[in-house]
């Protein structure tokens, strides 16, 4: 019998990314199905029946949907958040669970970049504004995004910084020319654009806040463009009222971000919803690399970028 993929989006791939998933799906020997801006679960729980895999987008696969599905393998979140994944629900049926690491990188990476710009030029008002090149430029965690970050900081004339405690290996950062310190502390203390690319974890959540932002030099900008929850909201605000010349600019707006917004005006900024990933080639990119991990799943073994090991 023929494995089934489905691609079940609420918000639908680029047709680009559907015809080459289609493609890697059908060269396989595999029969693919599109459940696309559906409306409520019930069509979610009815179309994944009879699925071998499932390629989802921010699209919920809770418990209900895993027991609905009696088939089913392999789901891959097409992207690098997979919290819209219930893991538990998955492991217990030895349901294996994949993201598409590096996917949407450079997309992020160019927001990131993007949004030093925009803060450092008035957000993009009128007055003078100040330059990248010469700057300092700090990275909080050098993983896909940070590397990516790095690099285009260098080529803008910045001065790179990093700080990652799980890179052992220093050729990592030297390889960019990037400079790597030895604690979170220095890193925040010399940068004069500090870019967040630490996930939310236990350890993380909540971490970064009033005395690392009081550290900053003159005129420092934090950007934010890895997760809401890795700031300590009320810290970052309590900075930002003793420090005049400090600001904060993300792509996840904060719990309290009206507030920010009314009491620091141009010195903070939040994107209206989520976009670092929001981009045609990074959709394509993981649609694709998606259907190719399920590929190579089902028909070698891969478990490479599972994630519920
Ligand atoms: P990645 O997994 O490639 O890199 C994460 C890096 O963080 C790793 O190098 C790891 O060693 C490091 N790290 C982990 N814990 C740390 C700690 N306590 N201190 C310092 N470093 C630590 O992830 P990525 O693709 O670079 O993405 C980074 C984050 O950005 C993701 O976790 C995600 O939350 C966020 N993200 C946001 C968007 C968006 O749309 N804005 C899109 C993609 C990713």
């Amino acid at each position: 019998e023929t494995m089934k993929i489905l691609v079940a989006t609420e918000k639908p791939f680029a047709k680009k990314a559907v015809d080459g998933i289609r493609k890697i799906v059908e060269d396989a020997g595999y029969e693919l199905a599109l459940l696309e801006k559906y409306t409520d679960k019930g069509q979610l729980l009815e179309a994944v029946a009879d699925v071998d895999a499932l390629i989802v987008r921010s699209d919920k696969v809770t418990a209900e949907v895993i027991a609905a599905a009696k088939n089913l393998k392999i789901v891959v979140r097409a992207g690098a958040g997979y919290d819209n994944v219930d893991l538990a629900a998955a492991s217990a049926r030895g349901i294996v669970v994949m993201n598409t690491p590096g996917q949407n990188s450079n997309a992020v990476a160019e927001l990131a970049l993007a949004m030093m710009i925009f803060m450092s030029r008035n957000r993009f008002t009128p007055g003078t504004g100040t330059e990248l090149q010469g700057k300092t430029l700090g990275i909080h965690a050098y993983g896909n995004v940070g590397r990516l970050v790095g690099r285009k900081g260098k080529a803008l004339g910045m001065n790179v910084v990093a700080y990652d405690p799980f890179i052992a290996d220093g050729a990592v950062f030297e390889a960019d020319g990037v400079k790597k310190v030895a604690s979170v502390e220095e890193l925040y203390r010399v940068s004069d654009f500090l870019s967040l690319h630490i996930p939310a974890t236990a350890q993380t959540k909540g971490s970064i806040g009033y005395d690392l932002m009081m550290s900053m030099p003159k005129g420092a900008t934090l950007v934010n463009t890895a997760r809401k929850e890795v700031i300590d909201e009320e810290g970052v605000a309590r900075a930002m009222t003793e420090r005049e010349d400090l600001k904060y600019i993300t792509d996840i707006a904060a719990g309290n971000q009206a507030e920010l917004d009314e009491k620091f005006g141009k010195r903070v900024f939040a994107t209206a919803k989520k976009m670092g990933a929001e981009t045609a080639e990074a959709n394509v990119n993981a649609g694709l690399a998606a259907a190719n991990q399920i590929v190579d799943f089902l028909k070698n073994g891969n478990t490479r970028f599972q994630v519920n090991k």
